[in-house]
């Protein structure tokens, strides 16, 4: 698309609909992402919102032990590789490898990781990595380990909606210079899950052909290599209607179609149909599983305690760190862990 430089993605997106007229939210929220991640660092407590590792190198460190521990018991098949989507700035691979290390685990490090800001933050904690851009460079033989946290929620999604006429895409139009949503001419040219099809007029239903295509490319993987994989993110388990498109900048929500390029743009992660997709692709689906739930089982209270023992001047934001990742008003409920594996891996914790 025209406009890459320094011209507002709002003036771009306008002069191309008054041109050809309205474009899909999916190319809406591509265009928007590319343009938002390719020159920024987002996290953290001064950026646009904050990520599970940069709250705590907790997180981190109980995904490492998970991986190491299940490699271990699979015989230490090797050569083992880490891989991790969207890695922002590299703490959460910091924290895994380095707990991984400490069990006996010292694999290769391949980050798949589009933004050229983002890669140069994490060459400096991981100057042997191996960079993607995509899943198909990834090696072939050695097991793969795969860890993505909130990359999947921002793939482009598509959105339908049920008018009078039948179901349409939704797409980003204009009103005047305004951008707003309304719903093409066009029949759809897409199947829509079927448990949603019958939603009454005005109903919205998304999808994220992405995102499978992302999971189903990691689930062959693992079924041809061995490994597994947990993918964090904020969704849901059972099929729902409803757009879920949410723009943050500065840790607040604004309008999706607000500023484009200038906030950060996702959509909740609809794990069941993932969790299908992994096991059309030949890979064990673990199970999918509440954030809180899961770091409680791998004994995040446990690795709390001893941090603060070890520093107890740090007692207090270690505490408030733990509830933050735990807490179901906070993180512990709207994000999911799915879990993936080889069928012959042994049972995983947590799950
Ligand atoms: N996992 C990190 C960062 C989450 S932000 C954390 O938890 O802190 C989303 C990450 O995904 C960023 O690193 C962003 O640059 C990357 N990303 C977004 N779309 C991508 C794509 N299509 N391919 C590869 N990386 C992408």
């Amino acid at each position: 698309m025209s406009g890459a430089g320094g011209e507002p993605l709002t003036a771009v997106f306008t002069r191309l609909i008054a041109a050809t007229g309205p474009i899909s939210v999916a190319q809406y929220m591509a265009e928007s992402s590319a343009r938002y991640y390719a020159r920024r660092d987002p996290l953290g407590a001064a950026g646009d919102f904050v990520t599970a590792p940069e709250i705590s190198q907790m997180f981190g460190e109980l995904i490492g032990l998970w991986l190491a521990d299940l490699w271990l018991r699979a015989g230490r098949p090797e050569p083992a590789h880490y891989v991790e989507l969207g890695p922002g700035r590299g703490t959460l691979a910091r924290d895994a490898l380095g707990a991984a290390k400490r069990a006996g685990l010292t694999p290769r490090v391949h980050l798949v990781e589009t933004s050229p800001a983002l890669r140069a933050s994490q060459k400096a904690l991981h100057p042997d990595a191996r960079w993607h851009h995509d899943l198909s460079t990834l090696p072939p033989e050695g097991p793969l380990l795969v860890v993505a946290n909130e990359f999947l929620d921002a793939l482009p999604v598509r959105q339908w909606v049920r008018t009078a006429a039948g179901w349409r895409e939704r797409m980003v139009g204009l009103a005047g210079d305004r951008l707003l949503f309304v719903a093409s001419g066009q029949p759809i040219d897409a199947k829509l899950p079927a448990e949603l099809r019958d939603a009454p007029e005005g109903a919205i239903v998304e999808t994220c052909p992405a995102a499978a295509a992302v999971v189903g490319e990691v689930a062959a993987r693992l079924a041809t290599q061995g490994g597994a994989a947990l993918f964090v993110d904020y969704g849901h388990v059972a099929p729902r209607t409803g757009s879920t498109l949410q723009a943050v900048r500065a840790q607040r929500k604004l309008d999706a179609l607000a500023a484009p390029g200038e906030a950060d743009l996702t959509a909740h992660v609809d794990f069941a149909a993932l969790a299908a997709v992994a096991q059309r692709h030949g890979a064990r689906w673990l199970g999918t599983v509440e954030q809180g739930r899961f770091l409680r089982a791998l004994g995040i209270e446990r690795r709390a305690a001893a941090l603060a023992a070890t520093s107890p001047d740090q007692a207090a934001t270690i505490d408030r760190a733990t509830q933050r990742l735990l807490s179901a008003d906070e993180m512990g409920s709207l994000f999911k862990v799915m879990g993936l594996a080889h069928p012959g891996w042994p049972e995983p914790a947590g799950f």
